[in-house]
């Protein structure tokens, strides 16, 4: 659609970050123009319409989370880097392209038989939704889907979320 080709020209690319030779997708200006970020929040809740609660991945994952709940009508839950919950219902490290990292379930936030939404800016290769999803299910939730604006389909994290329905908004 004309709009999210609009969209699509306001993701900005930067080369070499974090790493030499990653080409940086960076949606700081499309969250940034209002339009822009109308309409990726109105795409991403006309898929969210069986969840009962979202679960946004931190940190550009809660500015998307926070706003596709209240626009269903739901809460929204922050799943965290370490360090910064007082309390962890449950945590879990996966290895990155180059390393590993950490996510952080707060206690008391996700209600056991919940239909979570899991969101994020970007899907590169899975491992940080394959995370996210792993700490709803050990809560007792449910994954009903997953959405994110950008998938970069080169690294296959479809692939690793195979069974899951996944929903991108551009793919690249
Ligand atoms: P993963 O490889 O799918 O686990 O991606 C790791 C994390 O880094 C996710 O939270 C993504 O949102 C983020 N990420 C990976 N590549 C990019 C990018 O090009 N732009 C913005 N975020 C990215």
């Amino acid at each position: 659609s004309p709009e999210l080709e609009r969209v699509s020209g306001l993701i900005r690319e930067v080369a070499d970050f974090p790493q030499p030779g990653v080409l940086f997708r960076d949606l700081s200006p499309l969250l940034a123009d209002a339009e822009g970020f109308r309409v990726v929040v109105e795409e991403m809740a006309a898929h969210g319409a069986d969840a009962d609660v979202v679960v946004g991945i931190e940190a550009r994952g809660f500015l998307l989370g926070a706003a596709l709940a209240l626009r269903l009508g739901l809460g929204v839950v922050g799943v965290r880097k370490p360090g910064k919950l007082p309390a962890v219902a449950h945590r879990i490290d996966y290895a990155l392209e180059y390393g590993t990292a950490t996510l952080e379930l707060p206690e008391a936030a996700l209600r056991p038989g919940s239909r979570a939404l899991v969101v994020d800016d970007v899907l590169a290769t899975g491992g940080t939704v394959e995370a996210a999803c792993a700490l709803v299910e050990h809560a007792e939730a449910e994954v009903s889907a997953v959405s994110v604006v950008m998938e970069l389909a080169a690294l296959n994290g479809r692939g690793r979320l195979a069974g899951r329905k996944v929903r991108s908004l551009l793919t690249v």
